[in-house]
């Protein structure tokens, strides 16, 4: 007998930080698709509206919760005021993120400090104040944003590789603390993708030619190409999949 259950997100609540564009927007959207209501975080509020609108107007169920990721109180009172004016939180997309590029011997202090704050003590405040209503259910999803530079440096971005490095342990640590209690926590590691933070590079045809020689797949990524890992690792199709980094990234980490 078919079980077209296992992948549907029907009935699941999905708190998506940074969903305001790029990435964390089209998770946000893919999820929604496969029957998830949707929750997107971000700080910027006409942003954040002009994406609720355009999920709405798709036919997709999403409210808007904003608060600075980087802010530990603003984040414990997003999270309560999610649960308490919307309902359980059954997944969590720990998406926010930020790039700063330099050569490590001029990086400033202040980049360095913006970095970890966004990339990693995020994850850790957002996973924390989610997890602690999930545990009280005994279930829940949480997906880690990581990155070809959780296992990969590149010139000029070493502090953002500590930062991404630092986020696949960290889902792997969540993963021990908090499987047990019927939480998965994985990683989801995209490659190279157009998106805003990337526009840059991608008008770069230097940087282009570079990356389509080095991915095997020999093309940037089209964010769309995300949906099935977050989908696949929210859903009941991976209950027993826990502290794995799903690499989305055409082959680039698996090729010299
Ligand atoms: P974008 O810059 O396009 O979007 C970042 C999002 O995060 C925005 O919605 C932004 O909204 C939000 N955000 C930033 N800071 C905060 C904060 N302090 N609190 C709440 N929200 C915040 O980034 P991408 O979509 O490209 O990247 C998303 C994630 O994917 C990041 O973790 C990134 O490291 C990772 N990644 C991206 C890759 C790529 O190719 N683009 C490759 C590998 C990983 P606002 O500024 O309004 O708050």
């Amino acid at each position: 007998m078919m079980d077209d259950t296992l992948f549907s997100l029907a009935g699941r609540r999905a708190l998506v930080t940074g969903a305001s564009r790029g990435i964390g927007l089209t998770l946000a959207r893919g999820l929604g698709r496969h029957g998830a209501k949707i929750v997107l975080n971000g700080r910027n509020p006409d942003a954040l509206e002009a994406a609720r609108t355009m999920l709405e107007n798709e036919g997709l169920d999403a409210v808007t919760a904003r608060f600075d990721v980087t802010d530990q109180d603003a984040v414990i009172a997003g999270v309560d005021a999610i649960e308490h004016e919307h309902g359980p939180i059954d997944i969590l997309v720990n998406n926010a993120g930020i790039q700063r590029r330099a050569p490590l011997e001029q990086f400033s202090r202040a980049d360095w400090d913006a970095l970890v704050a966004t990339n990693l003590n995020a994850v850790f405040f957002v996973g924390q104040a989610v997890a602690r209503h999930m545990l009280q259910r005994g279930r829940g999803k949480i997906i880690n944003i990581c990155s070809v530079q959780s296992e990969l440096a590149r010139p000029g971005i070493a502090p953002y590789t500590a930062t991404k490095g630092a986020v696949k342990n960290l889902t792997k640590g969540m993963a021990t603390d908090w499987a047990r209690h019927g939480l998965q926590v994985n990683g989801l590691a995209p490659g190279y993708f157009q998106t805003e933070m990337n526009e840059n590079l991608v008008k770069d045809k230097e940087f282009t030619k570079w990356l389509c020689q080095r991915t095997p797949a020999g093309r940037w990524g089209q964010v769309g190409e995300l949906v099935g890992a977050a989908v696949f690792l929210s859903s009941d199709a991976s209950s027993f999949v826990n502290g794995h980094i799903l690499m989305v990234d055409g082959g680039l980490t698996a090729s010299v």
